[in-house]
């Protein structure tokens, strides 16, 4: 129970034996099961041996688990005590700006050491890995926020990394290479001479670009082909979202401690795992048919919106077509985003558990453009302090507007996002908001209808 005192604090911090000794796994309390992932061959689900060349079998049978709880190993919790508990602020600066009675909070995974909240999940992939006797790691990176998480968890646990790195962010943004190359992780621009797929795309076009579809098609085979190396992926699959309830589980704890209850919960969706993680816990008690009035929103960009817009069908999880065929809200694996500054946010698709939520009415989602999006995240830097990554910043438009709407309404609602990063490393997409060059994209109808058009035919 909180102290008067502590309920006017501006950090709301937990000590180190408060970090979770399990993660909460939504799907225990889902009515009914998830819709099957199908092999893209033969249309039947796939069983755990059709994954694992890919992945060590721990985190197989978590990505179908039922079980409530699963405990967090100690080798896990050791590292993650480097950072973890992560603080959760309450925003009394920007309340103050923007003149509202809400209550707003944040919590902040910027601490971790690779800058967001990606190093939950890619601890205990490493971690479960090196366990099984599995001594290397292959993984795909746009601009390098996943491939930095994973290249310091496997220096943690002495595996090795090979990173496939988007050609074109390889090229224009070195800083996140060169945090990878420092945690000891091989970093080569994709597509590369050392695969087929890569070979085989440099063939046809010596300059491509790349693309994150190229890069997984790397990844994927550099894992299937050789027997020491594993595959690792930063988002969307049922286990790398509940490595991520660590975050909404610390939350819940520390809004306990302001002495609060969330009203509205916001997070900002790419492949949906910070999301996730922030707003499962308290998604829990929805399900258990308490708290039924909280609202809990996921906010995409309106330039890839695939909650809002897309179609919950069956799909491919990349862009080539080699993944098993997964039911999610998509706008169709050939879709290709704008260039968007919110690299981690460009994704066809979305976690099948976030779609579900989503499907049952459990959760809301709204779309959001970039400018506005940097106009919220110029406002919270010149407030609050923090330069949030861009990703971050489209929960933080939507926090703005609920809270502005509370002003509007007389009414004290206390809202609660995630800030899944900070934007060191995106100051470009700052210096082009603030020299007035960033520009919004149009809701890109005919691209996604030309899309959905190729989903691949399956009789569900
Ligand atoms: C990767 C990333 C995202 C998007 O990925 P999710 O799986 O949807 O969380 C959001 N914010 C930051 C800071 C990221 O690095």
């Amino acid at each position: 129970m909180a102290t008067a005192s502590d309920k006017h604090r501006t950090k709301f911090l937990l000590d180190e034996k408060d970090i979770p000794a399990k993660w909460y796994n939504i799907m225990a309390d889902f009515k009914t099961p998830p819709a099957p992932v199908l092999h893209p061959g033969t249309g039947q689900p796939i069983g755990p041996q059709d994954l694992a060349p890919l992945f060590p079998m721990e985190l197989i049978k978590q990505e179908v688990s039922q079980e409530r709880w699963i405990a967090i190993p100690d080798g896990v919790r050791d590292v993650l005590r480097l950072w973890r508990p992560s603080p959760l602020y309450r925003a009394r600066r920007l309340e103050k700006a923007l003149g509202t009675p809400a209550h707003i909070y944040y919590k902040y995974e910027g601490v971790s050491p690779a800058g967001s909240h990606k190093p939950n999940t890619a601890i205990a992939q490493a971690y479960y890995n090196k366990k099984e006797g599995v001594t290397r790691l292959a993984t795909e990176t746009g601009a390098g926020q996943w491939g930095s998480a994973l290249a310091m968890a496997c220096q943690m646990f002495g595996l090795q990394c090979k990173v496939y790195m988007v050609k074109v962010s390889y090229q224009q943004k070195p800083y996140r290479r060169i945090m990878m190359e420092t945690w000891g992780a091989q970093v080569v621009p994709s597509p590369s001479p050392d695969t087929q797929a890569g070979k085989k795309i440099l063939a046809q076009d010596p300059n491509s670009p790349g693309s994150l579809g190229i890069a997984i098609s790397e990844a994927v085979e550099d894992a299937a082909t050789r027997d020491d190396t594993k595959y690792s992926l930063g988002s969307v699959l049922n286990h790398v979202l509940m490595h991520q309830t660590v975050v909404g589980l610390e939350a819940k704890k520390q809004l306990e401690k302001a002495d609060d209850e969330a009203d509205v919960l916001v997070g900002c969706v790419g492949g949906g795992s910070n999301f996730a993680g922030f707003v499962f816990p308290f998604a829990a008690d929805k399900l258990a048919g308490r708290k039924k009035k909280l609202r809990i929103i996921a906010v995409e960009p309106s330039a890839c919106p695939s909650l809002t817009k897309g179609r919950y069908v069956y799909d491919f999880g990349d862009t080539v077509g080699l993944t098993p065929l997964v039911k999610m809200h998509t706008l169709g694996h050939s879709f290709v985003p704008a260039p968007l500054h919110a690299g981690g946010l460009r994704y066809h698709g979305m976690a099948p558990l976030v779609c579900k939520l989503f499907d049952e009415g459990v959760i809301e989602a709204t779309a959001v453009p970039q400018v506005a999006t940097f106009k919220a995240a110029v406002q919270f830097a010149r407030t609050e302090g923090i330069i949030p990554a861009p990703e971050a910043a489209h929960a933080i438009r939507v926090v703005i507007d609920e809270a502005e709407r509370c002003k509007q309404e007389g009414k004290r609602r206390t809202i609660a996002f995630n800030l899944s990063g900070h934007g060191h490393f995106d100051l470009g997409a700052y210096d082009a908001f603030l020299t007035g060059k960033l520009q919004d994209y149009e809701y890109p109808a005919a691209k996604i209808e030309e899309a959905l058009r190729q989903l691949p035919k399956v009789q569900a």
